[in-house]
């Protein structure tokens, strides 16, 4: 593994790849101070793999938007350009300290006259809150490495003041301790206790951003901690103790969750409370269905793959082998996989409601008896239903 090696840190990091390096370069050779910084060093010093790398320089965001070819302004207004370099990007925010926040989420003010220490300083986390010059030196002005060693999750500054900057560092807080498997601080932990009350406040969708990534970590329990603690209170507050989520798929977590808070009554509607974090049209409709699916207590699988579709099923049964068995089996459980089709059922004389009745008609006998699923077979179960019910065969049969 060439590009694993010991760096200045310590320890085991993986080097910057040749793309982020090219910015950093290029902004120092223009004269100016550039760092790699946030969560592309935490994850270096951890001997992670960074997602993406973000650097911080003394550049004004006029002079990062000059001295590279293709730039995104994506928040000039806070001092961030996207370069886009060798295919990627890298997010450049210049040097720059915060205001109050008076309204909790944003700063009043921003001052780009200021130098790398000012800048780490309006950081979360210390081990956010630490740089990494080209050759693999660190800045680490508040603990960083030694918090992380600890396995600790500590604010920079007072974390009270910190919280009431800005309440969605106390998700972000249980997030990491989340993807990490870090503790939070005691003073840190404590603020949160105290400063809950001020998330309220947040947009949904940072809201949801922070619970996901919860949610899809190593610990998703403690999505549900964010759920009981009152962090999340606008959407719902989550009774009793949190389900076992982590040995579920990633794809099933989410479900779970919505059903056990139906289930204790904490939430009324699943598809109320996903809607109202902002989740996409196809996550509510799934997870809700989901959620569905484990509230019937059915095992029914091809009615249920009928009636909600795979992914709701699979979602709300990811270990059921059953529920494979069926999948892989290719036996039929929708009305187009019948072997008798609309058009068949057209010359026969159906059409409109009639026809709809009697594709539901045969897929209730074939979900029973898959060997008849031949268009012979279903084509004379129809008549055979006709010539004894009439064409409302379906009203019939119920
Ligand atoms: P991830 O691996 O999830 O991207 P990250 O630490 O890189 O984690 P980002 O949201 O990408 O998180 O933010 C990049 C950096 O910006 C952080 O490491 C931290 O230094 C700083 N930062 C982000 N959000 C906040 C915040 N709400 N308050 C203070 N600093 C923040
Ligand atoms: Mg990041």
């Amino acid at each position: 593994m060439a590009n694993i090696t010991r760096n200045k840190t310590g320890r085991r990091g993986k080097l910057p790849p040749e793309y982020a390096l090219f910015v950093l370069r290029k902004l120092k050779k223009a004269g100016f101070e550039a760092y790699f910084a946030g969560g592309c060093v935490r994850d270096t010093v951890l001997g992670h793999r960074p997602h993406d790398w973000d650097a911080a320089t003394s550049a004004p965001p006029e002079a990062v938007l000059g001295l590279f070819r293709r730039t995104v302004p994506t928040g000039i207004r806070h001092g961030t350009v996207t370069v886009l370099s060798g295919g990627m990007a890298v997010e450049v925010t210049s040097f720059r300290s915060e205001g109050a926040y008076s309204d909790h989420r944003r700063p009043d003010s921003v001052d780009f006259n200021c130098g790398l220490e000012a800048d780490l300083a309006r950081r979360d986390f210390t081990m956010n809150a630490m740089a990494m010059s080209e050759d693999g030196g660190i800045t680490d002005p508040f603990g960083g490495r030694e918090d992380m060693g600890r396995g600790l999750i500590r604010c920079v500054g007072e974390p009270r003041r910190r919280f009431s900057e800005d309440a969605l560092r106390m998700l972000r807080a249980l997030r990491f301790s989340a993807q990490l498997g870090f503790e939070l601080e005691r003073e840190t932990r404590e603020a949160i206790e105290e400063c809950t009350p001020l998330a309220a406040a947040l947009s949904a969708e940072r809201v949801r951003d922070e619970f996901e990534k919860t949610l899809y970590s190593p610990r998703p329990e403690l999505a549900w901690r964010l759920l009981s603690s009152g962090l999340m209170d606008a959407y719902a507050h989550a009774s009793g103790p949190a389900p076992a989520l982590s040995s579920l798929p990633r794809y099933a977590r989410l479900a779970h969750v919505c059903h056990e808070l139906a289930r204790r009554g904490d939430i009324d509607s699943a598809g109320e409370f996903l809607r109202r974090l902002r989740f996409d049209r196809r996550t509510v409709r799934t997870a809700a269905a989901a959620a569905e699916v484990l509230a019937s207590g059915s095992r029914d699988f091809k009615r249920l793959l009928r009636d909600y579709g795979p992914d709701a099923v699979l979602a709300a049964w990811p270990r059921s082998r059953e529920l494979r068995r069926v999948l892989a089996s290719g036996e039929c459980w929708r009305a187009a996989d019948l072997a008798l089709g609309g058009d068949e059922l057209r010359r026969l004389g159906y059409s409109g409601r009639e026809l709809g009745q009697a594709l539901s008609l045969l897929l209730e006998h074939v979900i029973d008896h898959p060997e008849d699923n031949r268009a012979g077979v279903l084509c004379k179960l129809i008549t055979e239903k006709r010539e004894r019910y009439g064409k409302n065969a379906g009203d019939a049969e119920g």
